[in-house]
């Protein structure tokens, strides 16, 4: 089922959004026009936007083995990473918190805002491979460590973090585990009860839902306190009227997402296997990188010698080929990605990055395309590059 871009248009960003899928957006139509209501209200638009809000909690809460009260929707993934953080650090007087070196911006500023305000904070190193290094998790802990807060799924780079076994360390200390599933859910199985966190994040357009929508799961007796006060919509945790279109697409998506997953996966990955053996047939010091099996089916990043991301990015944008580098960020600063820095690569190499994100809609056709353009593109930058040995 493709969702819809533009004619002619190669999309290979997924890992930023994903296009909304159009039985997504038919679900959401009405909510937009005729089922206006405020769910608040007790009147029949009222009670016609709660049922939807309430039909929406419950698949939600199913695609994530939760329970509904156990769903707080928020403006996205950004604001429920911000809501497990503070959440929990306002309960107490500032102590530490455990964080990984390759977090997304969400988590990692919040964290250092958090430090700015007299928290300790640890972020743990990884791997070569971008997998958390557990004798440096172990030692973190301290008997003042409040909440320990691991992706599942990397954005850069795709690597699955082992969270099951780094929330049940935390559990043994008794400590409050968090986890980012942004890049995961609707890409891999996510089972709350499974992996035994406390918070789990998600957000919508990650899965072919709209934009501004995503959900903080908070496990039953995990105790926290509002970002935003006001009337105590969603659980007493997010105050403000809900966004309803974008709660019922989100759930629509989720649903889709989780029903067909499996086919998913095993189209993604296979796409993606392609497009890693051919770029490493083709090009010449290219790099792999992430971990080799336990990673996003989608995800396909790599450090190319001698050019710069951005380059390779606006050469394969010129021939209609949207990918990302692994150091954008939403500032749209040339800093080298933090997590390939802390994968070790150095600077240079970091610089070099592309990372290269599948999605249900791609095809082969596509991925052949991408290997037919992608040599010649980073030939053409090499051939300018004063870094490039020759001869
Ligand atoms: N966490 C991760 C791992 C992400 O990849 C993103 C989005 O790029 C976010 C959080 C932020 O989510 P949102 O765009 O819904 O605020």
């Amino acid at each position: 089922m493709a969702g819809e871009t533009a004619a002619g248009l190669i999309y290979f960003d997924h890992a930023a959004t994903t296009p909304l899928d159009p039985r997504v957006r038919e679900a959401m139509e009405p909510y937009f026009s005729d089922a206006f209501g405020n769910p608040s209200e007790l009147h029949q638009p009222g009670r016609r936007a709660r049922r939807a809000l309430d039909e929406a909690r419950a698949a939600v809460a199913a695609a994530l083995n939760a329970r509904e009260r156990e769903i707080v929707f928020t403006s996205g993934g950004t604001e429920a990473d911000n809501l497990a953080l503070f959440g929990v650090a306002r309960r107490f007087p500032p102590g530490h918190l455990i964080v990984s070196a390759v977090e997304h911006q969400a988590v990692l500023e919040a964290a250092r805002a958090l430090n700015r305000q007299g928290w300790d904070v640890d972020f743990v190193p990884v791997d070569a491979h971008g997998v958390v290094d557990r004798a440096a998790y172990e030692a973190a802990f301290r008997d003042d460590t409040r909440l320990v807060s691991i992706m599942l799924a990397n954005n850069v780079v795709g690597t699955l973090q082992p969270v099951a076994e780094l929330a049940a360390v935390a559990h043994e200390r008794g400590v409050v585990f968090h986890t980012d599933a942004v890049q995961a859910v609707g890409s891999v199985p996510v089972d709350v009860e499974a992996l035994g966190v406390d918070l789990l994040t998600v957000s919508a357009h990650k899965l072919y839902g709209p934009k501004g929508v995503g959900a903080l799961y908070v496990r039953s007796g995990t105790r926290l306190e509002p970002l935003l006060y006001g009337g105590g919509h969603e659980r007493r945790l997010r105050s403000g009227t809900e966004n309803v279109p974008g709660i019922v697409g989100f759930a629509a998506a989720l649903r889709l997402a989780v029903d067909e997953l499996e086919r998913t996966a095993r189209h993604v990955a296979a796409l993606r296997d392609r497009l890693v053996k051919g770029v490493l047939e083709r090009v010449p010091e290219v790099r792999y990188l992430g971990h080799p099996q336990r990673r996003l089916p989608g995800n396909a990043a790599f450090a190319v010698r001698y050019v710069e991301g951005e380059a390779m990015l606006l050469g394969l944008d010129q021939h209609g080929i949207a990918v990302s580098t692994g150091s954008a960020c939403a500032a749209g600063s040339l800093e080298p990605s933090h997590v390939l820095l802390a994968m070790g690569l150095r600077p240079d190499e970091a610089h070099g990055s592309l990372r290269v994100t599948l999605g249900r809609e791609n095809t082969e056709a596509e991925v052949e395309r991408f290997l037919e353009v992608f040599p010649t593109v980073v030939a053409r930058l090499r051939d300018m590059s004063p870094l490039c040995a020759r001869g």
